[in-house]
């Protein structure tokens, strides 16, 4: 391996002896990392500005745990089927609990390339029909309890919907971390400790070490603040059940998604809106949702019905978007020493670079979960415990380092963007 790859490794691991956890952000990425941490022995105190917790992106009455599996072998899709199956077994007890439910996902191709990449992926996996089996349309059919249309799809029998929402607050409650409502405008380090401050400046809390999870919002810190990371609006709408649409029993995914019936509605979604910054909700977002659920397979069309788009309910809220659609997890650079070391990689990307990376002292961030908070959310909480307690990694490395923060300096810099 390239000796330039040691940019992850910290100049000072001194510094990371230390019990005392402040995680900021109370959504999914904050309550899965604060969990993971306190069963690792850590003293750890959520912070947010709400009361409860998720109340943000993470809460949705009904988000789905989304399989992502491709026909190539590469970085994302490996993350993604690590992702996958950390998550089925994270959420195991509360399925058992009777949140949410443990229903199965049935993801349909939207074209003849995803009809192709499904034959590929059955063949690939199957020897693993816990994990995803290729079915026809009589299979598909009876599993999913309606009349689908498509002559093949996806069937992940483990996955299935949660509310996001119950599960933060599930997590919070069970693990007894305790929340701290702020609103954190600025965090400053100093005497070894970093201290959080709210609009008016006053200190709210202070703790040796420090997990950012507050999603796109990281931006407002200096520290954070070279992430490249956008927010996205989403809606989701909610629509009446009826007798026949009752009768769905998987989740099923395709160019939109639907969920099985909970309290006499189904989940539709969801809307992706660049550049709209409203958390009301939007009529012509409510019909591009009905047209996708539609346009998903003629079978959930009929079964749905028609719906009348002025009397929908649904939620808006905003995904913390990455380009490269994985999380940011682990340790935040120090930017202008990190960069300094690595300026050689500007004038040759292949330098080799012995100099371990420059990091700020116990300051660490959990963000960027995208459109898959539900699937990342566990497995990057346990990338940045068994990190923080000195743990046996639990991905290759290749995986770690996608997902690790200074991920985009490096990659800045070889590209001469920095
Ligand atoms: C419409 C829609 C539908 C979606 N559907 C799905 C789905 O089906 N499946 C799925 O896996 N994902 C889905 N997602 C994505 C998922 O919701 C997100 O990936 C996930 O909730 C992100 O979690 P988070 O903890 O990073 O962010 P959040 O849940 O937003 O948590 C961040 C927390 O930080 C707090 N905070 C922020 N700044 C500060 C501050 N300065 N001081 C104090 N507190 C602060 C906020 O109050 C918030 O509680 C959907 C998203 C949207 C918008």
């Amino acid at each position: 391996m390239a000796k330039s790859t040691v940019w992850h490794l910290d100049k000072s691991p001194a510094l990371r002896s230390t019990r005392e956890i402040a995680v900021l952000g109370a959504g999914i990425a904050g309550c899965t990392s604060a969990v993971a941490l306190a069963k690792r022995g850590f003293n750890v105190t959520l912070i947010d500005r709400h009361p409860i917790a998720g109340c943000e992106a993470s809460g949705n009455s009904q988000g789905i745990v989304y399989p992502k599996l491709s026909a190539r072998d590469d970085l994302l899709p490996r993350i993604n089927l690590a992702a996958m199956q950390f998550s089925s077994r994270y959420y195991q007890p509360f399925w058992a609990q009777g949140l949410g439910q443990q229903c199965g996902v049935i993801v349909v191709p939207e074209d003849d390339k995803m009809r192709q990449d499904f034959e590929i992926i059955g063949q690939r996996f199957k020897d693993q029909p816990d994990l995803v089996q290729l079915y026809d349309n009589r299979e598909l059919r009876r599993l999913s309890g309606i009349n689908l249309q498509a002559q093949i799809g996806l069937y992940f029998p483990k996955l299935g919907w949660l509310s996001p929402t119950d599960i933060c607050q599930q997590l919070v409650a069970q693990h007894r971390i305790p929340l701290l409502q702020a609103d954190i405008q600025r965090v400053a380090h100093s005497d070894n400790r970093w201290h959080l401050f709210d609009a008016d400046g006053q200190p709210c809390i202070t703790s040796e070490t420090l997990v950012i999870a507050n999603a796109f919002d990281c931006k407002q810190f200096q520290q954070t603040e070279f992430l490249p990371v956008t927010q996205l609006r989403g809606q989701i709408s909610h629509i009446p059940s009826n007798g026949t649409s009752s009768a769905l029993k998987t989740v099923i995914c395709g160019e939109g998604y639907i969920t099985p019936q909970y309290n006499g509605q189904h989940s539709i979604g969801a809307t992706y809106n660049k550049g709209v910054f409203t958390t009301a909700l939007r009529p012509e977002d409510h019909q591009t949702n009905l047209e996708q659920i539609c346009a998903t397979d003629s079978g959930i069309a009929s079964a749905i019905g028609s719906q009348n788009v002025t009397a929908m309910t649904g939620r808006a809220n905003y995904r913390c978007t990455t380009k490269d659609y994985l999380p940011i997890v682990g340790a935040v650079a120090n930017l202008t020493q990190l960069v300094e070391d690595y300026s050689a990689l500007r004038r040759d990307a292949k330098s080799s670079i012995a100099t371990a990376g420059s990091y700020l002292p116990n300051l660490y961030i959990n963000c960027g979960m995208g459109s898959r908070g539900l699937s990342y959310a566990p497995l990057s909480a346990e990338i940045l415990a068994t990190e923080l307690a000195g743990d046996t990694p639990i991905l290759d490395e290749d995986l770690r380092l996608a997902l690790h923060p200074t991920r985009f300096i490096i990659r800045d810099l070889k590209k001469k963007r920095l």
